[in-house]
């Protein structure tokens, strides 16, 4: 998921060299660096309406860009005058992070639990899950609408006047196996952010940066959030970087208020990873890099729909562009997860990195411990051959697993 250009882009290379022999470091309360303006400017022109007059902030991992969203929430909050918005809410099977900010929104109960009694205490919502959420006989849009629904519910629990921010991944990652928000959910998410003067903060740490075939994953939603962080696919691999990109609302709550970012870091802006990063999506747009996420993830789809959608141990197949994921199960018709002794994700790692595949497999979807899924999320640069071999290698991993799963089971 981070490596989206593979490991030899001969401009992302020559770009980092250059700056780094050009000027390596220089710390942004002195100065500030030609690449990290050219980032920010080219980030900000094609982000979503309402970032027009928005800024961007960089910094060195996902997990710092979470914490930096979560603490610039607070500070729009202090800067209108609203002192009360302490509170977050997120989602169940989220993973936003590792530090204790990012653990504390995140759902994914594993990574939290030897945490917990560290952690702020976040107000959570189901995720938008249709798969096991969705009721018999109820309409996509009636879905969307109850899961969204679930957020003024735990709004109006925590106290309007109390909540900064909501925290979602627009296409769910490492938790939830690309589960994908049905159609109106995040419209009548946003409607209800503005209402309670939530602010909406889209972790697209690993679904953004064109994962899902556009460069920001809530793009396809039709709505804007408030904040949105990027890291994986923002560097690809050549250097660590994350970005946070503030819409023109906070920009204009700090610039009319305190006139200060309340938030620093010493590598911020690093002006070599920046550079890398710019060179990253010249890569993407001169080479048209999304259209071909789009043409290969809907063959990657289809190759997957043919391949195991008659598996019965294949409950859902679900993503978007080259970010799709299987959801394992004991029995396709009543859903029931392989018991957690089968230990199915880690076999599923283990066989794949035997076969030649490296897939991202994860436990847990259901309750925080059961259900398994198989995350794909091959580089933008892939051609129809990569979409057989990646099908050819999970199916042949498949086999073997699911066997011996269904045996310890
Ligand atoms: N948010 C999401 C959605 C992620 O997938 C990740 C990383 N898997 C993070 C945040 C944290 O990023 P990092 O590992 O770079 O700190």
């Amino acid at each position: 998921a981070v490596s989206c250009l593979g490991h030899t882009n001969p401009r992302v290379v020559a770009a980092v060299q250059a700056q780094v022999a050009l000027m390596p470091y220089a710390h942004t309360s002195f100065f500030a660096n030609a690449p990290s303006e050219a980032l920010a400017a080219k980030l900000i022109a094609r982000a979503p309406a309402g970032f027009g007059a928005g800024r961007a902030i960089f910094v060195g991992s996902g997990s710092e860009a979470m914490e930096t969203a979560l603490k610039l929430a607070r500070q729009y909050a202090l800067e209108i005058g609203e002192k009360e918005r302490t509170r977050f809410i997120a989602r169940d099977m989220a993973y936003h992070g590792n530090t204790l900010g990012a653990l504390a929104v995140g759902g994914h109960m594993q990574r939290r639990v030897a945490y917990l009694p560290m952690l702020m205490d976040v107000g959570r919502v189901p995720a938008c899950y249709a798969y096991r959420l969705q009721a018999s006989g109820e309409s996509d849009e009636e879905y969307g609408r109850r899961a969204a629904d679930a957020l003024e519910a735990e709004i109006l629990r925590l106290g309007p006047a109390t909540v900064a921010g909501f925290v979602v991944e627009p296409v769910s990652g490492a938790a939830l196996g690309c589960a994908t928000p049905v159609p109106g959910y995040f419209r009548r998410i946003r409607e209800i952010c503005d209402r309670h003067g939530v602010l909406l903060i889209a972790d697209e740490v690993m679904c953004g940066m064109g994962r899902t075939g556009t460069l920001f994953a809530l793009e396809q939603e039709g709505v804007a959030p408030d904040i949105v962080t990027v890291a994986k696919g923002l560097g690809a691999g050549y250097q660590p970087i994350a970005a946070v990109l503030a819409s023109a609302k906070v920009v204009r709550a700090i610039e009319h208020g305190s006139g200060l970012l309340a938030n620093g870091h010493t590598y911020m802006s690093h002006a070599v990873a920046c550079a890398g990063a710019l060179a990253v999506l010249e890569a993407i747009e001169d080479e048209d890099l999304l259209a071909n996420v789009r043409r290969q993830g809907a063959a990657l789809r289809a190759a997957l729909e043919k391949r195991f959608g008659q598996n019965p141990h294949v409950g859902d197949i679900r993503g978007r562009g080259l970010f799709q994921a299987l959801e394992l199960v004991a029995d396709r018709e009543t859903k029931a997860p392989f018991p957690a002794a089968a230990r199915l994700a880690q076999r599923v790692k283990a066989t794949a990195m035997e076969n030649g595949l490296i897939c991202y497999p994860s436990a847990g979807c259901v309750d925080g411990e059961l259900g398994d899924h198989v995350l794909l999320a091959p580089p933008y640069v892939i051609d129809a051959s990569h979409v057989a071999e990646i099908v050819d290698k999970l199916d042949a991993t498949l086999k073997t697993c699911l066997v011996d799963a269904a045996k310890a089971a």
